[in-house]
């Protein structure tokens, strides 16, 4: 075992530790102030994920026309205001026919057969589902194998109809979900499927979107190996890297994994310096209490302001959030071209966290701090975190004064959930953070949950 000289003779922040909430809403607060990248196109499946920069206007009035939402006869309402009424068929509509008024109409005592997303011919205002009717036999008794589908498929024919109806029944009237020109989805909104099914159903086969920011991870820590080495016996191997830049493209960014750095003053500030060159830089380990723990150091040599550099949760206390101003060197390197360096933010000032090393710290930290920021970068206003209300299986018992997020399995069947915390074995624990599937979240002033009583809890993002 080697002795260095003690490594904290250079600029320390003073520490400045917040509640979850103000750290929470400081950045927020930064995070209105960031300019997403250039616009660039792709095509409507690249699209997922990506955020707008377009908003998604209707072509067209949806629906086109007024549109049977059930398999039926198209009717006139006010016949019906006596049941059972008899009426004669006088023809049929199904899905992409046109009835041409002329050929296709609704008069007094008569119904067309129409079937789901079919136009509404002219004089009907109402649609009887096919359940309520029989095939008059009286008429056409060859038809009647189908009597209890009540279709009559012969103009002609007649259908008795056994429930009334009122006008505006069973169809959506043209333009009711959307008229032309109206906005469908707006500029600055992530395309999932449904905003992908939106954009398609206009017609837009690319769209206009940001370009997903750069985020640089950088691991830290002398221990820290590479995982295609094989670890010596003190060693682990990077995990946080890859968890991290999972989480980042999730978020909607790029993540750009860099060097391990060693926790060596040198080398990290060189490698501090290339991370800076991306749109945002995550780090993870090196900014707890320990001798070697040089993060804040290095930012702080590099003229770095900080927000904060602890928030009062658990898993994650000395999460640091903090920004570098323009004038911060920036390393040219293979993992940051200059190419690669105008457009989000490029002559502001560029924000870092400092995670926890704690692989489960730093995946906690990455959810409730990081997020936000990179969907700003993104072009996206931050989304809030959704905290959801399930019973407890077993009891809790806690100490008071830190936020927590204990990772936990939500199950029951149905409606009947049940949250119980995951039995884990503390930060390091990243097997049981991948078995459970939320965490439960437990106020600073209570020490005590009972069985049975409701508590908050927060999803586990994909
Ligand atoms: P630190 O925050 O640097 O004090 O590290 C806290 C714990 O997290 C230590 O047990 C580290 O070995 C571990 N750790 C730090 N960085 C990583 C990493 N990149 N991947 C996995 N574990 C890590
Ligand atoms: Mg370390």
């Amino acid at each position: 075992m080697s002795f260095s000289s003690h490594p904290s003779s250079s600029v320390v922040p003073a520490a400045r530790v917040v509640s979850f909430e103000e750290a929470r809403h400081l950045i927020e607060q930064h995070a209105v102030g960031v300019c997403p990248g250039e616009v660039e196109t792709v095509e409507l499946l690249a699209g997922l994920g990506r955020v707008l920069a377009e908003g998604i206007v209707a072509d067209r009035d949806f629906p086109p026309f007024d549109r049977a939402t059930r398999d039926g006869y198209a009717v006139r309402a006010a016949d019906l205001a006596e049941v059972p009424a008899r009426l004669e068929v006088v023809g049929e509509v199904k899905a992409g026919d046109w009835p041409e008024p002329a050929a296709c109409s609704v008069g007094r005592g008569q119904a067309v057969g129409i079937m789901t997303g079919a136009p509404l011919p002219a004089g009907a205002d109402a649609v009887v589902m096919v359940e309520f009717t029989s095939v008059a036999q009286r008429s056409h008794p060859n038809v009647a194998k189908n009597a209890t589908l009540g279709w009559g498929t012969l103009a002609g024919e007649f259908v008795d109809i056994q429930r009334s109806a009122s006008v505006g029944e069973n169809f959506v009237p043209r333009g009711a979900e959307a008229r032309a020109g109206q906005l469908l989805l707006d500029c600055r909104r992530r395309l999932d499927h449904a905003g992908i099914a939106i954009a398609a159903s206009v017609g837009k086969s690319h769209e206009r979107v940001f370009r997903k920011p750069r985020v640089a991870v950088l691991s830290t820590g002398d221990e820290v190996v590479e995982i295609d080495a094989t670890p010596g016996p003190a060693q682990i191997r990077n995990s946080n890297s890859y968890s991290l830049a999972a989480q980042v493209q999730n978020a909607g960014g790029d993540a750009v994994r860099l060097a391990i750095a060693p926790d060596e003053r040198g080398r990290l500030r060189a490698l501090i310096e290339e991370g800076l060159g991306c749109d945002l830089l995550l780090l993870t380990g090196g900014v707890s209490m320990g001798k070697y723990d040089l993060v804040e150091q290095v930012l702080a040599e590099l003229k770095a302001e900080f927000y904060f550099t602890g928030a009062e949760i658990q898993p994650g206390r000395p999460v640091v959030f903090g920004s570098c101003g323009a004038d911060t060197p920036v390393r040219v390197s293979a993992a940051n071209p200059p190419s690669a360096r105008v457009g989000v933010s490029a002559p502001h000032k560029k924000y870092f966290f400092g995670l926890p090393g704690n692989p489960v710290s730093t995946m906690v930290t990455f959810e409730l701090f990081a997020r936000p920021m990179i969907e700003a970068l993104a072009g996206m206003t931050p989304q809030p975190l959704i905290f959801l209300r399930a019973r407890l299986k077993s009891e809790i018992r806690t100490k008071t004064g830190l936020k927590r997020f204990l990772p936990a399995v939500l199950s029951g069947e149905f409606e009947n959930a049940e949250v119980e915390l995951a039995r884990w074995q503390g930060s390091g624990d990243i097997a049981t953070l991948a078995r459970a599937n939320c965490y439960v979240v437990i106020p600073p002033d209570r020490e005590r949950f009972e069985a049975g009583e409701w508590v908050s809890l927060l999803a586990r993002s994909g």
